[in-house]
This record gives structure tokens, C-alpha cells and sequence, in this order.
């Protein structure tokens, strides 16, 4: 964080103040973990602290600590609406553009408290008094962290901060895997584990808790699988019914999508997931390299992210928005190589 913003953030912490934290929608094991990690720290410093998410989260992220004050927007509305209403100030995590939380937005847009952005997707918005913004960064978890030392606060690190920021990482990185993990992602997470993040255990927490259902529901995904060798693309699809056939719950199709990068000479994978209720069908990018699934996703599914994770959304029917796929990729015949 620059001396600049953190010179502003100094200035709004200087005395207890009510905060709300608040991650994006669908939260993920970042924005949860990143949002519990900085309350706990805030909280050490004497203010108020509320987190918010706009939806619910995923059962395997259940178990970490401080998860049961979370405020779900959806289902909590009015406080929610209250707390942000009485709120000086309000931390914006792992997300830069107030369309990423939904409902929520309206809510945000009208509220005169303060905001501060921790944040490290592409093209962050200008909504904030305080902009911390690292596209480099692993994870926003990994930015608490550096949030804290650039406070001179390091020494507050707690197990309940570690675990939360650990759990944050090691779900953003795919367990230390993607190329945004660098060098001292890995000194943080050793800080972690010194402050008491027990790693076997998170990682068992976060992956060993599958559902047989889950599990069936991968080989569905699997079988789905279609291979485009020329273009060095791989996607799944996901039909609604399959989802419901196999008792779907938020989260389960979560990771589904590596197993269609990971192929050997696939550089761009992509899953679309119908979804009935919403009338629309999600989509996650991935990809390695040079390839940016960002461009892909602001461009054709008014979408975001990072270089090599992205999301948006299409809303055609599953069998259109796949046809529509197929036709735009011959575009990028050049962009997608596979340097072996
Ligand atoms: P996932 O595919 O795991 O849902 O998301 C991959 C990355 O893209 C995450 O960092 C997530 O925050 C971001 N992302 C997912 N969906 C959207 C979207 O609809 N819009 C934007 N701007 N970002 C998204
Ligand atoms: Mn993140």
C-alpha cells in the first residue's frame, strides 16, 4: 500500500469508528477470508466491525472463525440496510466495481460513509477515499496482510486473523498453484502458519467435505467435457437439470472448471452453468499464460477479473450461449498458442 493511502487510512482509523466490511456476490474463499481476517484485525483496534455479504456462501468456508456474525444481504435485509445506514465507514474486499454485489448495489451508492478499497482484480472503479489496489497480488487476503504491516501492525496477527488470511490464499492460488502466487505470497503464508493457521487441517476443511452427490456431479461435468484442439480450447457445460439431479448446492461446481485447463495443450477452458432462477447462465474463464480471460470476459459477457480467472454472464438459452462461444473463438486463433 502507497504512503499516500496509507496516510489516508490512518487518518480514518485515528479514532473508533462503526465499519462495515462487505465481499462480493457468491462469495468465494478470498472474499470471505479477507473480509473475517480484517475485522478481527480491526476490531483489535478498538472499532466497531460488521461484515456483509450480499448472498450466500459455500458450506466448506462454514467452519471458519468469526463466520457466524456474518450478515447475508439477502436473507437479513433490513439489518443489513441498517448497519450500513449507521456505518463512517465501509470496506469494499475483493471486489472493485459496485456492480459485483447485486442487491446490494443501490444500497452502497446512496450511503455517505467513507470507503476503502482492498482489492486485486483489473480496472478498479473510483468509489473509494482510499484505493488499495494490487492487480499483482495473489489474493485480497494476502493484501490484509500487507495492510496491516503498512499500519505497523503486524504484531496483531491472531490465529483467527491467520486462518481467515491463510484460507483466503490457499483458495485463490488453487493451494499455491497459479502464477499470481509469487515469493512472498509464500513469506506471508509462512507467517501465517507461525501465527497459528494449521495448513493440513484448512486444506481438509476446505477440500475433504464432499458430498457424494458433489462427486457424481464432477463425473457429469467431466463427461460433458468438450475438447477443441485446434483453437486450444476446452469447455463443460452444465444444464440446470443436471444440477437438480444431483441435489446442486452453492459451491459444488466450484473448481470444476481446472479440470478443463488442465488437459495437456489447453490454454483457455470455460464453464457454463445454467441458472433457472436468475434466467441467466453463469460462466467462469480460465487460462494460462499470455491469454487474458479478463479482455474475454468485459468484452463478450459483460464480465471481469484477472488475467487468468474471469466471470461474466450470458442471457441466451445454455444451448445459444454455447453456440455463440463456439462462433467468437476463431477470432483469437492467434492469441490462442500453446507454447509447450
Ligand atoms: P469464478 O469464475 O471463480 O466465479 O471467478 C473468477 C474471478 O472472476 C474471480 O476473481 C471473480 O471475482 C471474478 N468474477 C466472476 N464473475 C464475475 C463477473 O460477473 N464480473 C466480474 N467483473 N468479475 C467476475
Ligand atoms: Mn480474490
Amino acid at each position: 500500500m502507497n504512503k499516500e493511502t496509507t496516510q489516508i487510512v490512518k487518518e480514518l482509523l485515528a479514532s473508533p469508528q462503526k465499519i462495515v466490511i462487505v465481499g462480493h456476490k457468491n462469495p468465494d474463499g478470498d472474499a470471505v477470508g479477507s473480509c473475517l481476517g480484517l475485522s478481527f484485525f480491526l476490531k483489535s483496534l478498538g472499532h466497531s466491525t460488521t461484515v456483509i455479504m450480499p448472498n450466500d456462501f459455500p458450506d466448506f468456508l462454514k467452519w471458519l472463525p468469526g463466520v457466524d456474525d456474518i450478515i447475508i444481504h439477502e436473507r437479513e435485509t433490513n439489518k443489513s440496510i441498517a448497519q450500513i445506514k449507521d456505518a463512517d465507514i465501509i470496506f469494499t474486499l475483493d471486489f472493485n466495481s459496485l456492480d459485483r454485489i447485486g442487491e446490494m448495489q443501490n444500497v452502497l451508492e446512496e450511503s455517505t460513509s467513507k470507503f476503502v478499497m482492498i482489492d486485486h482484480h483489473q480496472q478498479p472503479a473510483d468509489y473509494a477515499v482510499a484505493t488499495y489496489s494490487d492487480v499483482k497480488m495473489s489474493s485480497t487476503s494476502e493484501m490484509v496482510f500487507h495492510f496491516m504491516d503498512a499500519l505497523d501492525q503486524s504484531e496483531k496477527l491472531t490465529k483467527e486473523i491467520a486462518v481467515n488470511l491463510y484460507t483466503g490464499i490457499m483458495t485463490d492460488t488453487g493451494s499455491f498453484r497459479f502464477s499470481s502466487t509469487s515469493p512472498t505470497t509464500h513469506r506471508v503464508a509462512a507467517k501465517l502458519i507461525e501465527a497459528g493457521a494449521e495448513s493440513a487441517l484448512i486444506n481438509q476443511n476446505v477440500y475433504d467435505t464432499n458430498s457424494p452427490e458433489r462427486m457424481k456431479l464432477l463425473g457429469v461435468a467431466l463427461n460433458n467435457l468438450v475438447i477443441l484442439p485446434e483453437l486450444h480450447t476446452a469447455y463443460i457445460t452444465m444444464t440446470q437439470k443436471e444440477l437438480d439431479d444431483h441435489n446442486f448446492k452453492k459451491g459444488d461446481t466450484e473448481g470444476f472448471v481446472n479440470y478443463a485447463l488442465s488437459v495437456k495443450g489447453i490454454v483457455f477452458a470455460a464453464i457454463f452453468i445454467e441458472n433457472k432462477q436468475e434466467s441467466i447462465v453463469k460462466i467462469s474463464f480460465r487460462s494460462k499464460d499470455n491469454f487474458s480471460v479478463n479482455d474475454f470476459a468485459r468484452n463478450h459477457y459483460s464480465g471481469g477479473g484477472h488475467i487468468n480467472a474471469a466471470g461474466g454472464k450470458s442471457s441466451q438459452s445454455l444451448n445459444k450461449t454455447i453456440s455463440e462461444f463456439i462462433s467468437i473463438l476463431p477470432r483469437y486463433k492467434n492469441e490462442l498458442t500453446y507454447a509447450s
